[in-house]
């Protein structure tokens, strides 16, 4: 009872506007999806004009075009608009934040996907509603984020962090992983057993389930939410999840500059966040305009993820009416294109994990694609006929015949073209 009361007075100190916001999400729950795509016009036409009369930079894009404001009459007309790159915001940062005065804002930081840092602002009502977003789908499992919770985050604490992070993580009510020695992790699989929710990495929440099942250790009894976010969620996490945790990972989608963009509802479907988002996907690719964030507009920003919507008007049973994103398929960049299909570059990890697992064979590596259907494999070791045969199988396993390849060996580290990266596409 303590901490949500901590919970609630720290909510109404940062976040005034949330409660409000999460009443109309309550509302809007019911609308039909004519009503939210009317909505959602409205609040576009608002954003495209405060766009247009409050930053430099899209006045200038919209001038240059011929573009006024009043040319978006319909959700399609967003078409006519110029998209946004994340190489823009870092390039055009300062003429992309609006001129205006609002009363509190945030400092927002997070890394594109080439590492470079894009910083913006952002006011309290955004930054409210994007967490009103979240409360709204822990509502759908009976959950309050101010629930006992266990979190999954990366690792790298100095000493000085990790004592402020507990702290911070203690007035939350959240307790965490901070690393996977074996006495952390049993800590943390023994705190389990009173969390509500956990959420975190996909990736580790697998890992911590393995742990579970491997190790036949407690299964937590009063978990009513498993979510995954920043990575994929492979489908060969789920049965590991659901035999540790009695319920497989749902998703939440999102990005620091889009906010939470879809939400797993209780039925397993993703639900587009229509008051929040504009999407659009065009090539497989996702285009995504933030239709709450003013102090810096993302109008069409070309997030750098591959997404497939349902086209087909597909009706939930949970009751929502709000599109559905069947899948995100994984990052611009980072997918391995086959002659016919496309693969998770993370299908590389398993085949080299595959042969230090099964072979002892731990191997550098490099691999690279410069054109559709190929992939060059550069291998520091030298291999053995018969190490060499164990690769080659290990490629076919997961790519069959949808994919040509070479085989370097001997590379020298220091030859590979990106240190550090496993996969490099040119493609
Ligand atoms: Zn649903």
């Amino acid at each position: 009872m303590f901490s949500k009361w901590i919970y609630k007075i720290g909510q109404q100190f940062r976040n005034p506007s949330l409660e409000r916001e999460y009443q109309f999400l309550k509302e809007t729950e019911k609308w039909s999806l004519a009503q939210l795509e009317a909505h959602q016009l409205k609040q576009l036409q608002k954003m495209v004009s405060f766009a247009y009369l409050y930053s430099p930079y899209y006045k200038r894009k919209f001038d240059a075009l011929g573009i006024q404001p009043s040319a978006i009459k319909r959700l399609q007309d967003i078409a006519k608009l110029p998209v946004l790159t994340k190489q823009d915001v870092i390039t055009f940062n300062a003429e992309i934040h609006t001129r205006y005065p609002f009363k509190k804002q945030f400092k927002a930081n997070t890394s594109g996907s080439s590492g470079a840092a894009l910083n913006y602002l952002r006011e309290e009502e955004t930054d409210s509603f994007n967490r009103a977003v979240i409360q709204r789908g822990y509502s759908w499992f009976g959950v309050h984020p101010s629930d006992r919770n266990g979190y999954f985050w990366g690792f790298n604490f100095s000493f000085f962090q990790k004592i402020k992070t507990r702290i911070l993580d203690t007035l939350q009510n959240r307790f965490r992983l901070f690393s996977y020695q074996k006495k952390e992790v049993k800590g943390f699989i023994h705190k389990l057993q009173k969390a509500t929710y956990i959420q975190g990495y996909s990736s580790m929440i697998y890992e911590t389930a393995k742990q579970i099942n491997q190790q036949q250790l407690p299964k937590p009894k009063q978990l009513k939410l498993v979510k995954g976010t920043s990575e994929k969620i492979f489908d060969s996490y789920q049965d590991e999840v659901v035999k540790a945790f009695g319920q497989k990972m749902i998703s939440e989608y999102g990005a620091a500059e889009t906010g939470i963009i879809a939400f797993e509802c209780p039925k397993g479907n993703m639900h587009i966040t229509m008051e929040g988002v504009l999407v659009e996907e065009i090539d497989n690719e996702i285009i995504v305009t933030n239709l709450k964030l003013k102090s810096f507009p993302f109008i069409r920003y070309k997030l750098g993820d591959y997404i497939a919507l349902d086209k087909t008007n597909k009706i939930c049973k949970c009751g929502l009416s709000h599109q559905i994103l069947n899948e995100v398929t994984g990052r611009v960049g980072s997918s391995i294109y086959g002659k016919k299909e496309m693969y998770p570059s993370l299908y590389l990890y398993y085949i080299f994990k595959n042969l230090a697992k099964k072979h002892h064979l731990k191997l550098n590596y490099q691999v690279v694609q410069k054109e559709k259907g190929k992939l060059e494999f550069f291998v520091v070791e030298k291999l053995s006929d018969k190490e060499l045969q164990l690769l080659e199988n290990e490629i076919c396993s997961y790519f069959k015949a949808d994919i040509d390849y070479t085989i370097a060996q001997n590379i020298k580290n220091k030859d590979f073209t990106q240190k550090k990266k496993s996969f490099i596409s040119l493609y």
